[in-house]
């Protein structure tokens, strides 16, 4: 998969490239990232990229000469890529946006700033993507979340291949709580059943973690959920004795 971010700071993406699982992802050749200096596409010595808004009021307008000559050359590079905006205004971004990503050849990123882009730059692009309900001062953080969940969804780029599936989101639950050594901490000790090497009984157990995190952390998952029935008598079980307890 190869991404490429247009941006007026291609060194933000220095370090993100430098570590851990994109590092890795990078050196394996499951994807490649490349940074596009939005610069390079303006005119005049002093390449600018931005301007006063029509209308008046604070704040700068991102040109929009310089990012579609930026995108034009980016989709040369990349024909097939889809190209995204990141926008507080985009569709808010999710795991399965995450996986839809993932199925594609390329990603190509518009990392706006100031006020945001020029309304003209829209007929270029093909996805507008939001990270969440809260106005970032660039698109570039953004892009590195998009980047990450989709690195990690990709054949070959965790370690262990299985630990993309199982996790957070993936059908309408979160993941179940995770222990390791030592098996008594503070006042803690692991749940007995995760010592017992029996894996059927491991598997349960960590279905009703599931269950039980999802019920209390994020129970609007639980709606587009099918339960099963063994599902069901879980959550029932959980949510009586939550009201049990609410009730004391
Ligand atoms: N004036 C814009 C508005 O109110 O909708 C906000 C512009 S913001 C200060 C500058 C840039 O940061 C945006 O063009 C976008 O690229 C990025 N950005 C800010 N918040 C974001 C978010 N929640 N998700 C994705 N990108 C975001």
């Amino acid at each position: 998969m190869d991404f490429r971010i247009l941006t007026i700071f291609p060194a933000f993406f220095d370090s993100f490239v430098s570590h851990g699982i994109m590092r890795r992802a990078i050196e394996a050749g499951v994807i490649a990232v490349h940074p596009m200096d939005i610069r390079e596409f303006a005119d005049g010595s002093h390449r600018i990229t931005d301007d006063r808004p029509y209308g008046g009021g604070a704040g700068m307008v991102m040109k929009p000469e310089p990012l579609t000559r930026a995108i034009a050359a980016a989709k040369e590079m990349m024909p097939g890529s889809r190209t995204i905006l990141l926008s507080p205004q985009g569709r808010p971004f999710k795991q399965a946006i995450a996986g839809e990503l993932a199925s594609l050849g390329g990603l190509i990123f518009i990392c706006g700033r100031y006020e945001g882009v020029d309304e003209r730059v829209y007929a270029h692009i093909d996805d507008e993507i939001s990270i969440g309900d809260f106005v970032l001062t660039g698109g570039e953080p953004a892009a590195m979340i998009v980047m990450d969940a989709v690195t990690r969804l990709l054949p070959g780029a965790l370690g262990d291949e299985t630990s993309a599936q199982k996790e957070s989101f993936e059908d309408h639950l979160l993941e179940h709580a995770h222990y390791t050594r030592p098996p008594e901490f503070e006042v803690e000790t692991v749940p007995d059943v995760l010592l017992s090497g029996n894996h059927g009984v491991i598997d349960a157990w960590r279905l009703e973690s599931a269950l039980l995190r999802t019920l209390l952390k994020r129970p609007d998952l639980l709606g587009a959920k099918i339960l099963s029935n063994r599902e069901k008598k879980v959550l029932e079980h959980w949510r009586d004795t939550i009201e049990k307890i609410v009730s004391t």
